[in-house]
C-alpha cells in the first residue's frame, strides 16, 4: 500500500539525517531510508570523529556555512544533552607566507570568528608536542571535533521521536520510488542524500561528476599517562603543506592522523577496507617529522573510507534535471560532515521554494578534476 509523505529522504548519512531532522522540526511528514542503517561502516559519515573548523582560506561561503552549522550542532547537543562536540580548538599551519592562512585571517575577521595568528615562539610554548619550524600558524579556539557516527545515530533517533518513519531499506528511482523490499513510497519531494552511492543511483547524470576515492585514517596509541596528545593540550591540527591532519585522542580511541590526498577511485559498496602498507608508511613519515614523541607509537586502529568528490570540492544540492521534485544532495568531497546542519537547512529551504545556490548546482559540476575547496 502507498503512503504519502511530504518528503522521502534517501540516505541517513549526515546530509540526509540533518535534512530529515530539519523538515521534521518544521512539522513535515517525512520518511527516511537507509540501505545499511544510519552511521553504518560503509557510509562516509560512519567514522568515529570529524573535524569542524571555520577556516576555508578565502572561501567565505564555506566559512559561513561552517559557522552556521556549529551553532546548530551546539543547539542539537544542548537539546539532546549529548556530548557530540569537543571544543578542542583547531590549529592550522603552512609554510611562511602561505596565501591560504593570510586569506583565512581576513575572512574569519569579517565573519566575526575568533582566531589568533601565532608565531613560532607561541607555537613552541603552547604546543611543544608538535615540531613546527618556520611556519605561519592560525588558531581557532571555538572549533573542534564532532563524534560523527554517534551524531548521525542520535539525529535519526531524534527524527523518530519527531514522527519521522525510519526504514532500513534500499531505494531505487525509476519515475517513482521503489525499495528492495518491494515498498512503493509516494512523497511530495524525494531527497537523494546517498553520498558516494549517488552515481550508482543516477549514473547517466553523476557517473563522472561524483567520484569516490579511497581514504585512510590511523589511530596511534600514546604512552601510559601521557596527556599531551589529548584535549586540552592537543587541538585539531591541519597542515597545508603536507596535507596532513590530526584529531587529538578523544574518548581514549587514540591519536588520529590522516593525509588529505585523494586515493584511487573506489565503489563504496564493495571497497576493500583493509589498510595499505604504503599509506601506513606515509603516515609514519608525517608522524616522525611532526610528532617525534609518537615516532614508534603503536597503531591501534585504522579505517578505510571514501571521499565522494565533485570536480572542485563544491557540494551538489540541486534538482534532478528530469524530475522537479527529485533532489540530489551530496558531493561532500572530504569536508562535508561539519556542514550537515547548514546543508539540511538549505535543502529544507529549497523544498519551501528557495533558490539553488549556483556553486551547488548541477550545471556547475564539471567532469574534469581540479580541487579548489580546502
Ligand atoms: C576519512 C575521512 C575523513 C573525513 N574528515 C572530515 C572532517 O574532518 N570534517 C568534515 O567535515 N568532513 C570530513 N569528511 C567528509 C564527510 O565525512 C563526508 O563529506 C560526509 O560524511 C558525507 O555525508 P553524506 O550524508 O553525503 O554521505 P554518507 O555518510 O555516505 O551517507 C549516505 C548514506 O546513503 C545510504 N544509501 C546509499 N544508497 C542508498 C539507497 N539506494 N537507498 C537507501 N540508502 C542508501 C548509505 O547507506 C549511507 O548511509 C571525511 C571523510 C572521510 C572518508
Amino acid at each position: 500500500m502507498k503512503t504519502s509523505y511530504d518528503a522521502a529522504v534517501i540516505g541517513a548519512g549526515v546530509f540526509g539525517a540533518w535534512t530529515a531532522y530539519t523538515l521534521a522540526r518544521q512539522g513535515r511528514r517525512v520518511v527516511l531510508l537507509d540501505a545499511h542503517g544510519a552511521g553504518n561502516s560503509r557510509a562516509s559519515s560512519g567514522g568515529e570523529t570529524r573535524i569542524i573548523r571555520m577556516n576555508y582560506g578565502a572561501d567565505e561561503l564555506y566559512t559561513r556555512l561552517s559557522q552556521r552549522s556549529l551553532r546548530l550542532w551546539l543547539r542539537f547537543c544542548a537539546e539532546t544533552h549529548l556530548p557530540l562536540f569537543h571544543r578542542t580548538g583547531a590549529l592550522f599551519t603552512a609554510p611562511k607566507g602561505h596565501p591560504h592562512l593570510k586569506a583565512a585571517g581576513e575572512v574569519l575577521a569579517s565573519c566575526g570568528i575568533r582566531h589568533e595568528v601565532l608565531g613560532v615562539r607561541d607555537l613552541r610554548s603552547r604546543f611543544p608536542q608538535i615540531r613546527l619550524d618556520s611556519v605561519s600558524a592560525l588558531y581557532e579556539p571555538q572549533s573542534g571535533v564532532l563524534m560523527a557516527r554517534r551524531a548521525v545515530m542520535a539525529l535519526v533517533e531524534e527524527c523518530e521521536r519527531l514522527g519521522v518513519r525510519y526504514l532500513t531499506d534500499a531505494a531505487t528511482w525509476s519515475k517513482g520510488l521503489q525499495t528492495s523490499s518491494g515498498r512503493k513510497i509516494a512523497a511530495g519531494n524525494y531527497v537523494f542524500a546517498c553520498g558516494p552511492w549517488l552515481p550508482r543511483l543516477f549514473p547517466e547524470i553523476l557517473r563522472d561528476r561524483i567520484r569516490s576515492t579511497r581514504q585512510q585514517v590511523f589511530f596511534l596509541g600514546t604512552a601510559p599517562g601521557d596527556e599531551r596528545f589529548a584535549p586540552p593540550a592537543m587541538p585539531v591540527w591541519i597542515d597545508f603543506e603536507e596535507g596532513a591532519y590530526t584529531v587529538p585522542d578523544i574518548e581514549c580511541r587514540g591519536f588520529k592522523i590522516g593525509v588529505d590526498k585523494h586515493g584511487p577511485e573506489v565503489d563504496p559498496e564493495t571497497l576493500d577496507r583493509v589498510p595499505s602498507a604504503d599509506k601506513i608508511a606515509e603516515m609514519r613519515r608525517v608522524v616522525r617529522r611532526r610528532f617525534p614523541l609518537l615516532g614508534d607509537a603503536p597503531l591501534l586502529e585504522a579505517r578505510v573510507c571514501q571521499y565522494e568528490n565533485t570536480w572542485n570540492g563544491d557540494f551538489l544540492v540541486d534538482r534532478h534535471p528530469d524530475f522537479p521534485n527529485v533532489w540530489l544532495v551530496g558531493g561532500g568531497s572530504g569536508h562535508g560532515f561539519k556542514h550537515g546542519p547548514a546543508v539540511g537547512a538549505h535543502v529544507a529551504g529549497l523544498l519551501n521554494g528557495g533558490d539553488v545556490l549556483p556553486r551547488f548546482s548541477l550545471a556547475t559540476k564539471k567532469t574534469r578534476r581540479l580541487r579548489q575547496v580546502f
